[in-house]
């Protein structure tokens, strides 16, 4: 196992092309942490120069303590699993979970030993002696997990090892990956585009986005604080909702609406007088209220522009004035069209507000 410390990390392709940005970060001996941010945002150049299968054009890459900046891939103790697991047709599962192994001199007992035993893991005992054409997709990334596990490595290194299942396996694999780490044990860093892989798996989670680091933190502080827009807007499903507003005279004024806040809030944004800034409002924290009953603050009024009936719940898009949108979901289904007028109560509490031009989230500052 192995602790791995990234300082000042920077990747500059040949093109001129910054894909990493001062990296920095400390993963623990035995730690799950997730990589997370859109297509193109240098996860997987951050993660193959751990791997030493990219060159590190700035910074330093210590494994246990020693610097490995220009160690080759071998001499790292790494087991990497990609998305495109190349399993070798030729071979059995069997074969090909040894393969590693035989290549590096072991002995034919422990080589028996350490496959059944990764075989038992994933539950892969069964398929032994079967070629990969034989198999399911979701049986083989298992396989193209044991092949990464019975090398024992001190840490594993995932390139969106589900993206090509279907979501159904995908959940399934996810508990697998966590069970495993579980009982392995094994410092892991793992990487996804999928905000949803990222919360149920990760012990922390890295946001990047462009090449930089957004926010470092564990799932629910993500959620709860997230320290800029970006974060708010990223992790979360449905997404955050934006809308743009300047505090005045105790309340959050809009293009379409007029948020006014109770006391006890009011004091807590004063410190954003005159600013411009964003409200995030998760789809979660909106509820439902009647119209006739009046209340002074905590409302928004809006139009249902689209209903979705998803059964257990139901997801609501509502035009507040002419220019914005937000997303409510509430629970239970939903009787109500397209078009209706409907007024909206929000928990205060957990209103996000970033200020326009940073993008920083202010709640913190006034929290
Ligand atoms: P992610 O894994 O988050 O999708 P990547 O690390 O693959 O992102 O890529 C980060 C950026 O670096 C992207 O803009 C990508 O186009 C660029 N990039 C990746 N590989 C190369 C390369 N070999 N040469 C030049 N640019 C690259």
């Amino acid at each position: 196992m192995a602790s791995i410390v990234l300082r000042n990390l920077r990747k500059l392709y040949a093109d001129g092309r910054v894909a990493v940005k001062d990296f920095s970060l400390d993963v623990r001996d035995g730690e799950f942490v997730v990589f997370v941010g859109p297509s193109g945002c240098g996860k997987s150049t951050t993660l193959r120069m751990i791997a030493g299968l990219e060159e590190i054009s700035g910074g330093t890459l210590e494994i246990d303590g020693k610097v490995v900046n220009d160690l080759a891939p071998k001499q790292r103790d790494i087991a990497m699993v990609f998305q495109n697991y190349a399993l070798y047709p030729h071979m059995s599962v069997r074969e090909n979970m040894a393969f590693a192994l035989k290549l590096a001199g072991r002995g034919k007992a422990e080589i028996d030993r350490r496959v059944l035993e990764a075989a038992r893991m994933l539950q892969l005992e069964p398929l032994l002696e079967r070629k990969p054409a034989a198999l399911s997709g979701g049986e083989r990334q298992r396989v193209a997990l044991g092949r990464a596990i019975v090398r024992e490595p001190k840490l594993f290194l995932m390139d969106e090892p589900l993206s090509n299942l279907d979501a159904k396996l995908r959940v399934e694999m996810r508990a697998s990956i966590g069970r495993l780490h579980d009982r392995l044990g094994v410092t892991t860093i793992y990487v996804t585009h999928d905000q949803v892989e990222a919360m149920t798996m990760g012990d922390r989670i890295v946001v990047m986005k462009d090449g930089e680091i957004q926010q470092i933190a564990a799932p629910i502080e993500l959620y709860e604080f997230p320290l800029n827009k970006f974060v708010g807007g990223f992790i979360g499903s449905p997404a955050m909702s934006f809308l743009p507003a300047r505090w005045e005279a105790g309340a959050f004024n809009g293009r379409g609406f007029a948020l006014a806040l109770a006391p006890a809030q009011r004091e807590r944004w004063k410190l954003c007088e005159h600013q411009d800034v964003w409200l995030g409002l998760r789809p979660e924290t909106l509820r439902l209220v009647d119209k006739d009953t009046p209340a002074t603050h905590g409302r928004l009024h809006g139009t249902a522009e689209v209903v979705e009936p998803l059964g257990a719940e139901t997801i609501l898009t509502l035009a507040i004035g002419a220019e914005d949108r937000v997303v409510a979901r509430i629970a239970g289904h939903l009787r109500l069209r397209a078009g209706a007028s409907v007024e909206l109560g929000l928990d205060p509490e957990k209103l996000h507000v970033f200020d326009r031009a940073s993008e920083l989230n202010l709640g913190r500052v006034a929290a």
